[in-house]
């Protein structure tokens, strides 16, 4: 039987709709062997997805999903096989939702500009960790009647160039990879499709990111279309990246990212869990 990784998942921690415990289950459940914890900015669901997972059988990535801006964008780096304890990372998150914290209370008060009042408190009342999001703020919009769902709330609020939206003041690119490196992680570009850059913008952007360290991108992913995988999949090769897949998981009421349900990654392009599984296997013969 294949092995089914999935490496790019979120738990309540961040804004997942699962505690860690019932997020490992989920993916059992759904015949993941391998899966990566990927919160963003914060690595405390590591813990508990870990035991989880020794009690279920799964092997557990432990991982982080970090924010980083870069030319004006903000794009998302995950940290694989990270050590969590690892200070500088650990320092570098905690800098992150300091932000994150500050970036609530200005996105209220531009949301109360505009005709929404009590957005703090209501976004806070859907956080179950540290880490404040853009989509607690999707859920209070929803449930206080402001707009039909969580995609129309930011649709209408909390996208770029909408009233809620504040410019980030993430990681810069070459921090994101240090802070993962130095917690011996890999660092993958997530979702590289999404960010919709010209062939120019991913090009140089790969550079740099090869270049500070960056070993991954994620080829295969829950917002990539098939197309978006082959593309991502060549420019891996090309550049002598690892291909990474992950779901990108948040919970069941996003139905187009679900645990482990990802397209093969091209023959043509090799896969990041070569590198630990190489490692495993030279361990592994040291010590026989
Ligand atoms: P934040 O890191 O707080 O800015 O929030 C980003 C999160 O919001 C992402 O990780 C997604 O989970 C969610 N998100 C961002 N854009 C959209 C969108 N257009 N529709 C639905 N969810 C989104
Ligand atoms: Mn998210
Ligand atoms: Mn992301
Ligand atoms: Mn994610």
């Amino acid at each position: 039987m294949p092995i089914t990784y999935d490496l790019h998942s979120h738990s309540l921690v961040s804004d997942g709709a699962l505690t860690p415990t019932e997020l490992v289950h989920r993916a059992g459940a759904a015949g993941v062997d391998v899966l990566a914890l990927t919160d963003h900015d914060d690595t405390d669901g590591v813990g508990e997805a870990w035991e989880a997972a020794e009690a279920c059988g799964i092997a557990l990535v432990p991982g982080v999903e970090v924010s980083v801006t870069w030319g004006g964008a903000t794009l998302h780096i995950v940290g694989l096989a990270v050590d969590p304890e690892a200070p500088e990372l650990a320092a570098g998150l905690e800098r992150l939702r300091g932000f994150r914290d500050w970036r609530a209370g200005e996105i209220a008060r531009r949301l109360e500009k505009a005709g929404v009042p009590g957005a703090l408190e209501g976004a806070k009342a859907f956080v179950r960790g540290r880490i404040l999001s853009r989509t607690h703020f999707a859920q209070f919009l929803v449930e206080a009647g402001h707009v039909d769902g969580h995609k129309d709330a930011f649709k209408r609020y909390l996208r770029h160039n909408r009233p809620g939206f504040v410019p980030g003041q993430w990681a810069a690119l070459e921090e994101a990879v240090a802070w993962i490196r130095a917690a011996g992680g890999h660092a993958v570009l997530a979702h590289p499709a999404r960010y919709r850059l010209t062939a120019t913008k991913l090009r140089e952007l790969l550079g740099q990111f090869t270049e500070c360290g960056g070993e991954g991108l994620e080829v295969a992913c829950g917002s990539h279309s098939r197309d978006d995988t082959l593309r991502m999949a060549r420019l891996a090769a090309d550049r002598g990246l690892w291909g990474s897949a992950g779901s990108d998981y948040h919970g069941p009421d996003r139905p187009w990212a679900q645990l482990g349900r990802l397209p093969a990654i091209p023959g043509y392009c090799r896969p990041i869990w070569e590198l630990w599984e190489a490692r495993a296997e030279a361990e592994s013969r040291r010590c026989s």
